[in-house]
């Protein structure tokens, strides 16, 4: 028995042809499984069969797996799951929880895509629109492209990856489009040159639908235990070119040793011009993981604060004076360990490109690391925080606290006079962004 799925991701395909199989008694070992243009006819089928739902979970993600054998081994779990022969509990079945492992996978690499992918703005005949690029490692553009159509209704984008594209034309009677992928993009340029030599073909080429299972369904579905919560998709923060390019390439910076234990290179971010640009020490446990500068605790607690003081984040670029996670491994967790005045020399060259190509007016230096690295000397906090001052260059400078240092302040009335006191500070740098 063959039977014919239109592309990698039919889903939909994969179901009907499942339900019709099972209930007819084909065994897996009968079924061959393969990518064609046209499906194959399927025996008609009677009756109804229920498949417990943590394995519509496992298997709405493993089937976007890049793994050649996912058809049938995921219709082998189904069969078993039908003839009463399938436990209930990954941990107890070897096949189970392979799929769990391929569908931990798939989640996460979803995931990855939409804290990696950075957009850049371009132009076509119908006006301005945002171009991103990835090349996942498993089928997962269908269902961040779902998601993304969601969050953003009102953009025009398009993301580009090695395999296919998805396009979303904004407004209120856009469809999302799926296309031909593009291959050998590598950076901006190319990524730049490509789109205007293929643009018009590939828009064209594009047409509606996708079977994945919806994005929120992959959400629901199992984490793996460590994973952070879902990142924000970074499309409203359109980077400045030239900041976006030293972003690609700090990602391969070995000026020291911290990027050997880190995971990733967690450059800044913020829209282009922005005027103010906020500078911390370097990223944290789930900065490294997801890839971007403030966006666990410390971040959180900052955001709140901006948001107290008048601050709106999405109009403000923020960084960090060290650019790769520095830490003491202990059992399973990764402690914190403050970067030495050489890391924060060494890695004030990134530092330096983005004060430079983004030339903002204020610096917001959130503890002595940050303060360090701007102004080249130790800092004591306590002593200089809350005032502005101008720089060699004709920039200002502000200091305050570093967020995290609120975070471990143990006594709660201490923390929250200290909470108080950063508000303030923060109110302060919201006056200086006024304009003048
Ligand atoms: S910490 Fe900075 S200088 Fe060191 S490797 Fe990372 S990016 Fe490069």
């Amino acid at each position: 028995m063959q039977v014919v799925l239109t592309r990698e991701t039919d889903w939909e395909g994969w179901r009907r042809a499942t339900r019709a199989l099972v209930l007819t008694g084909v065994a897996p070992e009968k079924i061959t499984w393969r990518i064609g243009r046209v499906p194959a006819p399927l025996p008609e089928a009677q009756g109804t069969f229920n498949v417990p739902r943590n394995l519509v979970e496992i298997a709405a993600l493993a089937f976007q797996a890049h793994a050649r054998d996912r058809f049938d081994r995921l219709y082998r779990l189904v069969w078993r799951a039908h003839h009463g022969a399938l436990p209930a509990a990954p941990q107890d079945d070897p096949a189970l929880a392979e799929a769990q492992a391929l569908a931990f996978a798939v989640r996460a690499e979803a995931h990855r895509m939409r804290t990696h992918m950075r957009f850049m703005p371009v132009e076509d005949a119908d006006g301005p629109r945002f171009l991103g690029w990835y090349a996942p490692q498993h089928h997962v553009l269908e269902a961040n492209a779902q998601l993304l159509a969601r969050r953003f209704p009102d953009k025009r984008w398009s993301i580009l990856t090695p395999e296919g594209s998805a396009h979303w034309d904004g407004g209120g009677h856009a469809a999302l489009r799926f296309g031909p992928g593009a291959r050998g993009i590598v950076d901006d340029a190319t990524l730049a040159t490509w789109w205007d030599a293929h643009h018009a073909a590939l828009l064209q080429e594009a047409v509606p639908g996708s079977s994945v299972p919806e994005a929120e369904a992959l959400d629901e579905a199992p984490r793996p235990p460590d994973l952070p919560p879902l990142g924000p998709v970074v499309l409203d923060l359109a980077p400045d070119p030239a900041v976006h390019r030293a972003a690609v390439e700090a990602g391969q910076c070995r000026r020291c040793d911290l990027w050997q234990p880190a995971s990733q290179t967690v450059f800044g971010e913020g829209p282009a011009g922005a005027q103010v640009v906020f500078i911390g020490e370097q990223p944290g446990d789930q900065e490294d993981v997801i890839g971007r500068p403030f966006v666990g605790p410390a971040g959180q607690l900052l955001d709140r604060a901006m948001e107290e003081a008048g601050i709106d984040r999405r109009t403000i670029y923020i960084t960090n004076a060290v650019k790769h996670f520095k830490f003491t491994p202990r059992g399973k967790r990764r402690i914190h360990q403050s970067p030495d005045a050489t890391e924060i020399q060494v890695c004030r060259f990134w530092l330096d490109v983005e004060r430079v190509q983004l030339a903002p007016r204020l610096l917001v230096l959130m503890g002595a690391s940050g303060a360090r690295a701007v102004l080249g000397r130790p800092v004591t906090v306590t002593r200089e925080r809350g005032r502005p001052f101008a720089l060699e260059d004709g920039q200002t400078a502000f200091i305050t606290v570093h967020p995290s240092y609120l975070l471990r302040i143990p006594d709660p009335a201490g923390k929250a006079r200290e909470y108080r006191a950063f508000v303030e500070d923060l109110r302060r740098v919201r006056a200086l962004m006024e304009p003048a």
